[in-house]
């Protein structure tokens, strides 16, 4: 475990991350290009230029699942692209194309098979069952892996129990499937003790239809009446639950919700649990000393792994922020982010035994600030986890565990219709010209990715 160091110097610590970030970028294949780009690239570098098209193609990916015929779809194109005042030539005639009757199907099939192919680079399965593969051969390739039952907002009690009933099933599938996986050190012993093997992200929001944010408390009670039946679960399985975090107007009662449900007797030996913090609110410094006072004053153990993010509601807490004349809750400038990203980063990690941390990024600065900062305070390179996304930090994700990191892969399991919410979400994300990965794409220099923000 971490013992206390002097403070790293400045310039060592750039250094540092320097040498890391470029070791790191030696291992990506060199026909590396944007995650994206293989799908349907040209669509996606208009769309990057041109914010019609994307607003355009981004609302005809969001209804491809309900359409109800190929003919159906084809005339959705057409309808979404005519909005867009000079679509590029090949969208233009494809658009010309809908127009005939007879080519509609050949456009909507290809359509839809272009939607399907992007949601697969990011969905690894319909059903945890269906998943067991890909996460038994990101297990063998060195990767261990959180599951995400694709769902997103519940607006039913119904709906609700259905969600809880398949993480559920989702524990029990994996626990019993991964029992008989290989052990992999790295992935599986950290000094605090040992990690899950079996990991299961869940989002509150899906838990109960009842969190709004004027009733904070009805929404709170309502989710853990579903929250403590799998924390059980997962202590009986040995497994981990992370509480994923929303938007900002569900962030009070999910903290709440999460530090009181663990600090019941009942859960104060296990389940290993974490929740998420998010570093592009400017109040996310004092929310990380909340989780830490909570955690020196309950001394739970195992202590509660932190997922430090950036947040992946930008656009959203923007926007509604400005519709209510509120000021804006997150940065605006995304050095400002990043740099508040790498002061939690340092904080957290000082901040051990108290609690784990896991650095959630495809930022190769922000992951080699990380490592960098780690070393260089005498901290243990398995007392610090990565987390990547399925379809997005794919090559960091084997770089890291090539240099023998302990690296998780975020991995969304259910249907289109599910998952269309989080597929415009990391389209949004990719898309978006302050994007590091859309950097890296356009081809910006390692010194240039690799400079403090
Ligand atoms: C394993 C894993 C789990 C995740 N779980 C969650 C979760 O539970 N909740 C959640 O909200 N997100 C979650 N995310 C998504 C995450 O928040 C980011 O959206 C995503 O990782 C992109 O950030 P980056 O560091 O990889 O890339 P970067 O390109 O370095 O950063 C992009 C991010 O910077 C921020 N940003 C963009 N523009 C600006 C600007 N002008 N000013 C200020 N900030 C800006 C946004 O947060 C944007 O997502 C998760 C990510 C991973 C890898």
């Amino acid at each position: 475990m971490t013992n206390p160091q002097p403070r790293p110097n400045g310039d060592e610590l750039e250094r540092s991350i320097r040498e890391i970030g470029a070791d790191l970028a030696s291992a990506f294949p060199s026909s590396a290009r944007h995650p994206l780009r293989s799908l349907d690239a040209r669509a996606m570098d208009f769309a990057s230029a041109d914010q019609e098209l994307k607003a355009a193609l981004f609302r005809f990916v969001d209804v491809t699942p309900a359409c109800r015929s190929l003919d159906d779809l084809a005339r959705h194109l057409r309808e979404f692209l005519r909005e867009v005042p000079e679509a590029p030539p090949p969208l233009a005639a494809a658009m010309r194309m809908a127009d005939v009757k007879a080519a509609r199907p050949a456009i909507g099939a290809a359509a839809a098979a272009g939607v399907r192919h992007m949601a697969h680079r990011f969905i690894i399965g319909e059903t945890p069952a269906s998943a067991l593969a890909v996460l038994r051969d990101l297990w063998q390739h060195g990767v261990a892996s959180s599951v995400d039952l694709l769902g997103e907002a519940t607006m039913t009690q119904p709906e609700a129990d259905r969600y809880a009933a398949r993480c559920d099933e989702a524990l029990r599938e994996l626990a019993a499937a991964e029992a008989s996986w290989p052990s992999r050190d790295v992935l599986e012993r950290d000094s605090i003790g040992p990690i899950r093997r079996t990991n299961v992200s869940v989002k509150i929001s899906a838990l109960t239809p009842l969190l709004r944010p004027d009733a904070p408390e009805r929404g709170r009670r309502d989710a853990a009446e579903r929250l403590r039946p799998l924390l059980h679960q997962a202590d009986a399985l040995g497994a981990h639950i992370h509480i994923d975090m929303e938007s900002l107007d569900s962030r009070e009662a999910v903290f709440d919700l999460v530090l009181d449900v663990l600090s019941e007797e009942e859960f104060a030996r296990g389940p290993s649990a974490g929740m998420v913090l998010q570093a592009y609110l400017r109040d996310s410094p004092e929310q990380l000393e909340r989780i830490l006072a909570w955690a020196a004053q309950t001394g739970r153990s195992p202590p509660l792994t932190v997922r430090l993010v950036k947040g992946a509601y930008w656009d959203h807490e923007l926007v509604q922020a400005t519709q209510h004349g509120w000021p804006a809750p997150v940065f605006e400038v995304k050095a400002e982010c990043d740099r508040n990203f790498e002061a939690l980063t340092r904080r957290l990690l000082d901040a051990r035994p108290r609690v784990r941390v896991a650095v959630a990024s495809h930022n190769l600065r922000s992951v080699a600030h990380a490592i960098a900062y780690n070393r260089m305070i005498g901290g243990e390179d398995r007392d610090l986890e990565l987390q990547v996304l399925r379809g997005l930090g794919d090559q960091l994700q084997d770089s890291l565990a090539s240099r023998g990191l302990r690296v998780r892969t975020y991995c969304p399991v259910g249907d289109l219709v599910a998952g269309m919410a989080y597929l415009v979400r990391r389209l949004l994300e990719n898309t978006s010209n302050e994007s590091f990965l859309h950097e890296q794409a356009r081809g910006t220099s390692l010194d240039v990715l690799l400079a403090a923000p």
